[in-house]
């Protein structure tokens, strides 16, 4: 007897990186050393203060009992002073934060919270899968708004059709860019505001890699944008800022309603964040300066040393401002073909933009996950096979 699986389920995209991973065990058992500059997962390990608070707080029995929904009023605080010093945005740690079991888990909760079927979701595409997927398990209408390379991989809100802004009830957004790198400015973020209030969606901002960028360059909160705060909410995480994705530690800030009904589905679905990791997420949101840059800085050296490979074996591309991918167009047009030929020639294994979304097709995706000398063994491989 066969088991009857959920629509919802059956509805999901196919696995498109099945083959890729499959070319991929059969070049390892050819004793090839692979080195998989695929998945973006740090590879740094959390900082010493971040490990230390988590410790201290393992002992304490506080920490064994359920931990509250929204989060402890400790880490609410500590995200909120985040807000202030970092973007200049006051948010309320009481009605406008909380507490997420990494930024992944709120951006899949938000379309149950906000979503009816038969309401269009509008996403970037490329993009993060989670956005079209919980659109889908909330019965919603995933709806791809193509981010290009002639547009600097921002979406264009002209050529989202009237019909399809009329039944959207939400927007995800993502800036600093994963996949394509792609910064946001306060312009980019006044249209989106402008397009929302106009067509009366929510906008669900996705900023999971606010504090990786490079030369100075600090990356805006949509929240500062005048107006944002009744239409919007914005997701941080902690995995990629103070390398601390396996703590599964994050939260929503933003406009209280937004937050409070992404609360009620929590509180209907987990528990709340382990009190310890609450206790070391305190202690990543207040990260010395010096620790976050050194983090920055080897991103940086890595970001460089990839653009610069690349750019050597022929392939064009510039460097990103922020986020640890390298986007760029591949020769011939054909992203899982140019993986699958890198990957048998050179063991080197990048994802595939189609990967992403059909409109990621023509370009592939580096994450810099890696340390120095792989980085610069991969790049070599590049130019050698050029
Ligand atoms: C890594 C990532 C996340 C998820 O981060 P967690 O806080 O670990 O759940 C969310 N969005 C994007 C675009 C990411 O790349």
């Amino acid at each position: 007897m066969g088991i009857k699986q959920a629509q919802r389920l059956t509805q999901l995209p196919p696995y498109l990186f099945a083959e890729l991973d499959r070319q991929r065990n059969e070049v390892a058992a050819r004793g090839v050393d692979i080195i998989d500059l695929g998945v973006g997962d740090p590879d740094l390990p959390t900082p010493a203060t971040v490990l230390a608070a988590a410790h201290a707080a393992l002992d304490d029995p506080a920490n064994h009992r359920y931990p509250s929904y929204q989060g402890m009023r400790a880490f609410r605080e500590a995200a909120a002073a985040f807000m202030q010093r970092r973007f200049n945005v006051a948010v309320n740690p009481e009605t406008q934060v909380c507490a997420l079991i990494g930024s992944k888990e709120g951006i899949a909760h938000a379309p149950l919270a906000l979503v009816d079927p038969g309401d269009a979701v509008l996403y970037p595409s490329p993009g993060y899968p989670v956005y079209r997927v919980s659109t889908i398990f909330a019965g919603g209408e995933p709806v791809p708004m193509p981010l290009r390379a002639d547009n600097d991989f921002l979406p264009d809100f002209d050529a989202v059709p009237s019909d399809v802004a009329a039944r959207a009830t939400a927007m995800f957004l993502n800036y600093p860019n994963n996949p394509t790198g792609a910064t946001a400015d306060p312009a980019f973020f006044r249209r989106a505001i402008d397009f929302a209030q106009k067509h009366d969606l929510v906008i669900l901002h996705d900023m999971a890699y606010s504090e990786i960028a490079f030369d100075g360059y600090r990356p805006p909160s949509i929240l500062e944008t005048p107006g944002a705060m009744e239409c919007a909410v914005e997701f941080h995480s902690l995995s990629k800022t103070a390398s601390m994705a396996g703590w599964r530690i994050g939260f929503v800030a933003g406009n209280a309603q937004l937050v409070a009904a992404i609360g009620k589905v929590k509180t209907n679905i987990d528990s709340g964040v382990f009190g310890a990791v609450q206790r070391a997420g305190i202690a990543a949101l207040n990260l010395d300066p010096a620790t976050q840059e050194e983090i920055i800085a080897t991103y940086r050296r890595r970001r460089d040393l990839v653009v610069d490979g690349l750019n050597a074996a022929g392939i064009a591309v510039n460097k990103p401002q922020a986020t640890f991918y390298i986007w760029f167009a591949v020769p011939g047009g054909d992203s899982a073909k140019f993986a699958s030929d890198l990957l048998q020639r050179t063991g080197v294994l990048v994802t595939p933009g189609v990967g992403f979304g059909p409109e990621g097709e023509g370009f592939a995706r580096i994450a810099l996950c890696r340390d120095e000398q792989r980085l610069t063994e991969a790049m070599a491989r590049l130019v050698q096979h050029k």
